[in-house]
């Protein structure tokens, strides 16, 4: 029987990755989109745009105290959230569409998760050197001044970027300028630091402690993904056929075998940011960053050997190049029936909604009758109901609203507070205004049942209208 000792383990031990620097286009591609993503999310909420008087000037804001999304001449109140549904729709297909034309690009190249771990990675290498300096920092046990200042240095400009994510995030829902002042003189609402310390802490241990483990154990999206692809989706594979049988160039020198061209290296799981080695296949970890292609073509350029060991490709152009016969072009691996579906579907949700944006009214309106009683019998004899009308001025500037009803003739408008059924509404607002309608005594026994009646909000500046088909509750009811 074994011993405790030989027993396998339930848990292994992470075994921390220290990515050694690269360079090559994929890698110069990663650099520009972590600039432009970065740079986007932290320099959007400083960007001003001119609403006019009575809105505010910051061009992506949401306003949750007023309950209103702004982005730059976009204004989205809470009844229209079907936009941010028809956006999150489309950010699904767009993943969908991407993920069954070329993989995990998405995990790859523009997920904030990678995005945050790769200039967290930088700065480690930045503070204690590369893969190898790393390495040896990491194996002494020993914490001396150097070692200490080294960790303490690195810790404390991972916490200055948390910080600033932190930061960044709290400026998308108030006026940026304004908050920051009244971060740093202590004035600020106790949400807005209560977020920045979670923020920063989480950014912190994400970006530099959890890094690959988020990805490999916590996320969802690379066991969902596999729905999407086939063996026409382009991934980061490893061509057996040219790489086998690999071997050291010494070796290589020495051996009567006719070697391939990988001189195991390692380069390629050097550079590999989840630590994997893509020579094994595919794997769940891979998350096509393809960083392993730059440092498998840097190793062929010194050794004479084409560019391509490691490369993107589809499943099925390995077992063509074998067999001799001529491989797909990229078009066709990323044009095919799904992709062609999910454009489709992404651009008919994407044109729904620019649709639904130009043609919506400046004014809206909603009725809501009273229900208990749904009519009044008055001491004349006349019978009154009530509605709610909810009303949105939209403008930028105060609007008078006239109410009035048509359906029958018979009947009468009186608008709570208001004379000649006229309300001024305020910019940017929504008001809820009391409605009484009556149908005079002399007239009931032609509204002693359902009336189907219209009531009407008309824009008296400019004559824009809405209405809201209801009905008059009469005797019968
Ligand atoms: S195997 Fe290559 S493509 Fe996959 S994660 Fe590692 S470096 Fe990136
Ligand atoms: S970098 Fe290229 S040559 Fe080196 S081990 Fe990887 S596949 Fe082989």
């Amino acid at each position: 029987m074994s011993s405790t000792d030989d027993a396998p383990k339930l848990y292994e031990a992470r075994e921390p990755v220290f990515p050694r620097r690269v360079k090559g286009p994929f890698r110069s591609l990663k650099w520009i989109i972590m600039a432009v993503t970065l740079g986007i999310y932290y320099l959007t909420p400083w960007i001003r745009f001119d609403r006019g008087p009575n809105l505010p000037d910051q061009a992506v804001l949401i306003d949750l105290a007023n309950r209103r999304f702004f982005f730059f001449w976009i204004e989205i109140w809470p009844h229209e959230f079907y936009f941010i549904a028809g956006l999150l729709i489309m950010a699904g297909l767009g993943l969908f569409l991407f993920t069954s034309a070329a993989g995990r690009v998405w995990c790859g190249y523009a997920c904030p998760q990678t995005v945050w771990t790769d200039l967290f990675i930088l700065v480690e290498r930045w503070v204690e050197g590369d893969r190898n300096a790393r390495l040896r920092l990491h194996r002494q046990k020993k914490m001396d001044f150097r070692k200490l200042r080294l960790r303490l240095t690195k810790w404390f400009l991972w916490l200055v970027i948390g910080a600033a994510t932190g930061g960044a995030w709290v400026f998308y829902f108030t006026d940026a300028p304004t908050l920051l002042v009244d971060l740093f003189t202590g004035q600020a609402h106790p949400l807005a630091y209560g977020t920045v310390i979670i923020l920063t802490l989480t950014t912190f241990f994400f970006g530099g402690f959890a890094r690959e483990q988020i990805c490999i154990y916590a996320c969802p999206w690379p066991r969902i993904q596999a729905a999407m692809m086939d063996e026409d989706t382009i991934v980061v594979g490893y061509r057996h056929w040219r790489g086998e049988p690999r071997g050291k160039a010494r070796k290589q020198a020495d051996s009567n075998v006719e070697m391939g061209d990988c001189i195991d290296c390692m380069a390629c799981v050097n550079v590999c940011p989840v630590g994997i080695d893509i020579r094994d296949g595919q794997q769940l970890e891979c998350i096509t960053c393809a960083l392993c292609i730059d440092a498998c073509d840097e190793i062929m350029d010194k050794i004479g050997k084409p560019r391509g060991l490691i490369d993107y490709m589809a499943l099925t152009d390995e077992a063509r190049e074998m067999s001799g016969q001529e491989v797909k072009s990229i078009w066709k691996h990323i044009f095919r029936p799904r992709t062609i579906l999910y454009t489709v579907l992404w651009a008919g949700v994407g044109i729904g909604l620019v649709v639904a944006l130009f043609i919506r009214p400046d004014i809206d309106m909603t009725v809501a009758p009273e229900r208990n009683p749904t009519f009044v019998v008055q001491s004349d004899g006349s019978i009154r109901n009530i509605y709610n009308v909810r009303l949105r001025n939209k403008h930028g500037d105060d609007r008078p609203f006239k109410i009035s009803v048509t359906g029958d003739p018979s009947l009468s408008v009186q608008v709570e507070g208001a004379e000649n059924q006229v309300v001024v509404v305020p910019a940017d607002e929504m008001k809820i205004q009391r409605v009484y309608i009556t149908a005079e005594a002399k007239s009931v026994p032609a509204t002693s049942d359902r009336s189907d009646i219209t009531i009407w909000v008309t824009d008296i500046s400019n004559n824009d209208r809405a209405h809201t088909a209801t009905v008059f509750n009469g005797r019968g009811q």
